[in-house]
């Protein structure tokens, strides 16, 4: 594509002023095709995010623990409708058992993932979810950051005051139109709605999108901007993995470049925030090319023989022990990069906690 008066040095140089780039020029970067100039791309990502974070990578723990969800996401394996997946629901005992061996093996935090499980949206309330949030702060000390879908908004402050850090939540897409072929009878709205919620409650937030599911670079550009007004703490793309037994199923996924320039565009447009690598994609394989992309966290750690699943991967690289901290050290290695002590962890969500407190002030939770 022509672009005039866009040349890729100049963008570089400003984004690494940290000046904000413009939906157009995001756009001339998403449409970058040769390797030299996406290799230039990268490497601005990188300084960026070294300015911030040095060489330190911070490692998430995932626990899915309810694969059940009264949604029906079209590029979801867990889709209410789908026969296919073998759908669980852990006791309390079985996470916290996980919780514990994860955060032996030398995770930064705890990710509680669960689809929308009618158990806790119906039957039964969110007292037990609160409850479980507590538990594992008390029994692993870790920061927790809880995924359970669009709950009720005064649910942000009990969970934040059980011990939760963070919410994520993430919208897939800003194109509401996609939006709503995706996430199909759910409100763009309310999702997006519920990310400012958690903040106002003292929830550091993590947004999202995924790639490959018929967004073009417009509706990218736009969704990176909106993040990024957002302010969002940390900012995650997964590339599409097409599931069996959805409506999706037979559609491609992405080339990974596409998944690569939208990691490197987050850093240009939020240097010192959070962006993860995801292990749920590409396994151990894909990673070193994601945090040469410019990301700082790896996600998507599973305990090995315990039956927990992945979302894009349900089974890929999780009972052979490949995503734990063992299995990723040696490509941190590999790549010049290492673990960060936990207490750097520690330091950066107080930083931002103690930052959502000043803004939004009484309203958020301690
Ligand atoms: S993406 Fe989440 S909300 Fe949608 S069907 Fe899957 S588990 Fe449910």
């Amino acid at each position: 594509m022509f672009s005039p008066g866009l040349d890729l040095d100049h963008l570089l140089e400003k984004a690494e002023r940290e000046e904000k780039l413009s939906p157009a020029e995001l756009l001339f970067l998403l449409e970058l095709e040769k390797p030299e100039q996406l290799n230039r791309l990268f490497e601005r990502a990188c300084i960026l995010r070294n300015r911030y974070f040095g060489k330190k990578v911070f490692l998430y723990s995932f626990i899915y623990f309810s694969t059940y969800c009264r949604n029906d996401c079209t590029f979801c394996y867990y889709r209410r409708s789908n026969s296919h997946p073998r759908r669980y629901r852990k006791t309390e005992t079985e996470v916290l058992e996980a919780a514990r061996s994860m955060a032996g093996s030398g995770v930064h935090l705890v990710d509680l993932t669960m689809g929308e499980d009618p158990y806790y949206f119906q039957r039964h309330g969110f007292e037990p979810l609160v409850d479980l949030v507590k538990k594992i702060r008390e029994a692993t000390a870790l920061p927790v950051m809880v995924s359970p879908g669009v709950i009720p908004g005064d649910l942000f402050g009990k969970l934040a005051r059980a011990g939760a850090d963070w919410y994520a939540c993430y919208q897939e897409t800003y194109n509401r139109d996609l939006f709503h072929r995706l996430r199909i009878d759910q409100s763009y709205r309310l999702r997006f709605e519920s990310k400012k919620k958690a903040m106002e409650s003292g929830l550091l937030v993590e947004d999202g999108l995924l790639a490959g599911v018929g967004e073009n670079a417009s509706d990218v550009a736009f969704s990176l901007k909106t993040i990024s007004d957002l302010g969002v703490h940390q900012a995650r793309v997964m590339s599409f993995v097409p599931q069996e037994g959805t409506p999706l199923g037979g559609r491609p996924g992405p080339p990974l470049e596409r998944e690569l320039k939208i990691i490197a565009l987050l850093r240009l447009l939020m240097p010192d925030r959070l962006i993860p690598a995801s292990l749920d994609v590409d396994g151990v394989k894909g990673l070193q090319a994601r945090l040469g992309a410019g990301a700082n966290v790896i996600t998507s750690l599973i305990p090995p023989q315990l039956g927990y699943a992945g979302v894009a991967q349900s089974i890929r690289d999780i009972d052979d022990g490949c995503r734990t901290v063992r299995g990723v050290i040696p490509i941190l290695r590999q790549m010049g990069l290492e673990v960060a002590p936990l207490e750097q962890y520690r330091l950066w969500i107080e930083d931002e906690r103690k930052k959502l407190r000043r803004h939004f002030g009484k309203a958020s939770a301690s």
